[in-house]
């Protein structure tokens, strides 16, 4: 993920069977036609992982896991390794995501060892961070993703393959979005973060913006100064809107 070229990533969430897998057909196919000047992910619930990455096999899409445990393997009932995507193909992680953070009380420290879990397996892991509205409305969102980037972001991914998602908790599945000058103001700020963190080497480390992307907004919010792509939720499952968004970047 060092190169500039823009990452557009799409997270299934808990959503999808086999039979969603004509999705990815139809997204490879419009791919080979017409090839696009971003790179493409899609993150599927772990049962799709293996059967996903045969579907999307000699394509440009990309293919994740949504989450990882920070431990290699043990006694941890219903979770997957890093080591167990990667086994089943996936090239990237998602870690830290709000609904991880929220509904599993997931901290900073957490999202950081999953990060270097993914990065020991050969993932390039996609570290979620992002303001509250509460946080938002209280003028702390700068603050507040500065912090997570300070204590989220393990040291060992400098120089490492990568990717940060600023995905403000608020906008994620809304419908509702930031300004432009908002997105803009909170990447720069998470640049500032990540330099400090991790030093002038991820200078082009891809900082995706994501909540409630969709074809109609994706061309003016990718062209954002410090945009380097976008993690897409809802409007990844369908092809057609997925392109859309792809289309935009
Ligand atoms: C997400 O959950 O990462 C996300 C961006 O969701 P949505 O696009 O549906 O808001």
């Amino acid at each position: 993920m060092k190169q500039s070229v823009k990452l557009i990533a799409g997270n299934w969430k808990m959503n999808g069977l086999g039979a969603s897998l004509g999705e990815v057909e139809a997204l490879r196919t419009a791919l080979d036609v017409d090839a696009p000047a971003c790179r493409v992910a899609l993150c599927p619930p772990s049962t799709l992982v293996e059967r996903m990455v045969r579907a999307a096999a000699g394509s440009r899409i990309e293919i994740g896991g949504q989450d990882c445990r920070a431990e290699a393997n043990g006694a941890f009932t219903g979770d997957v390794s890093a080591a167990m995507l990667m086994d089943a193909g996936a090239t990237l992680v998602i870690v830290g995501h709000s609904e991880r953070r929220q509904g599993y009380g997931e901290s900073d420290l957490l999202v950081s060892a999953k990060a270097e879990a993914a990065l020991s397996a050969g993932m390039a892991p996609i570290v979620c961070i992002g303001e509250t509205l509460d946080q938002r409305e209280a003028g702390l969102a700068v603050e507040v993703v500065r912090s997570q980037v300070m204590a989220s972001l393990p040291l060992v991914l400098a120089g490492r393959d990568f990717a940060v998602a600023y995905e403000p908790v608020w906008a994620i599945g809304t419908g509702l979005t930031p300004t432009l000058e908002q997105i803009e103001e909170v990447h720069r700020a998470v640049r500032a973060a990540m330099i400090e963190r991790l030093g002038l080497g991820i200078a082009a480390t891809p900082i995706l913006y994501g909540g409630s992307g969709k074809p109609d907004n994706a061309t003016e919010i990718l062209a954002v100064p410090e945009v380097g792509g976008a993690l897409v939720g809802g409007a990844s499952l369908k092809a057609a809107d997925f392109l859309g968004i792809i289309r935009g970047a």
